[in-house]
């Protein structure tokens, strides 16, 4: 059976000798893990066109084993935001996530809307610094695997004065129910984390964050996932 696709390539890995599988999120927010037949061939045509984050169209082949991505275009390059190091590897820590987590139950196309919003919104000039954990706080909302930044997860009371958070039952603490182990959790990160979850990456941009601020944001925002994912993030080694 053929059939027609659009998707963004959130991984690309190598497949036998010569081709390679891509993974797309489809517009219809499923994952499509796709056999590209030569694409592994330094002569392949198609090979620019399947590059990670390409917004890519083009023709499925269903067999009982693999699916095969027959002909190809890619619509998008994000071009732009491929241009700025700094953005591609928060990117890549997206994708892993992205990967990791779509399920084929649960499909949503509000989730390929969600990641196509995000690397448009990379893919601008000037952007919110934090553009791509915004993505993640937004996904990880999607997905509902995300605490509550403004009551407690244990006797649920506000989280007026200090809370902190907990790894290991993945969710935040007020100072009352606070257990060992727990990180610092700033009332001005959570009420980020809390805006970002809902506002638009425009509002996003408008919070002004010092750069120890981004740093500290950068790092935690993985980690408030890392719990729901089942293997560790291999791009955020690389920092
Ligand atoms: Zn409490």
């Amino acid at each position: 059976m053929i059939k027609n696709v659009t998707g963004i390539v959130i991984k690309q890995k190598e497949w036998g000798e010569r081709d390679l599988l891509v993974s797309l999120l489809s517009d219809e927010g499923e994952r499509l893990d796709l056999v590209v037949k030569g694409a592994g061939d330094g002569k392949s045509k198609r090979k620019n066109h399947i590059e990670l984050m390409n917004r890519i169209k083009g023709t499925v082949y269903d067999s009982p084993r693999h699916a095969y991505l027959q002909t190809v275009e890619c619509e998008e390059s994000f071009f732009h935001l491929k241009q700025h190091f700094e953005r591609v590897f928060q990117v890549y820590v997206l994708l892993e996530v992205i990967e990791q987590s779509t399920l084929p139950e649960n499909a949503d196309p509000q989730l390929y809307e969600l990641l196509e919003a995000t690397l448009t919104h990379l893919n601008q000039k000037s952007v919110s610094c934090l553009g791509a954990e915004i993505g993640l706080v937004k996904w990880g909302e999607a997905l509902g695997i995300l605490p509550s930044f403004r009551v407690c997860g244990d006797c649920h009371k506000n989280l007026a004065d200090g809370a902190h958070w907990n790894h290991d039952k993945q969710v935040v603490l007020c100072q009352d129910c606070t257990l060992p182990h727990c990180e610092e959790l700033p009332l001005k990160y959570r009420k980020a984390l809390e805006f970002f979850k809902s506002a638009t990456f425009q509002e996003c941009s408008s919070i002004v964050f010092q750069e120890e601020e981004v740093f500290k944001l950068r790092e935690l925002i993985p980690y408030l996932l890392r719990g729901h994912l089942e293997k560790p993030l291999k791009s955020l080694m690389a920092f």
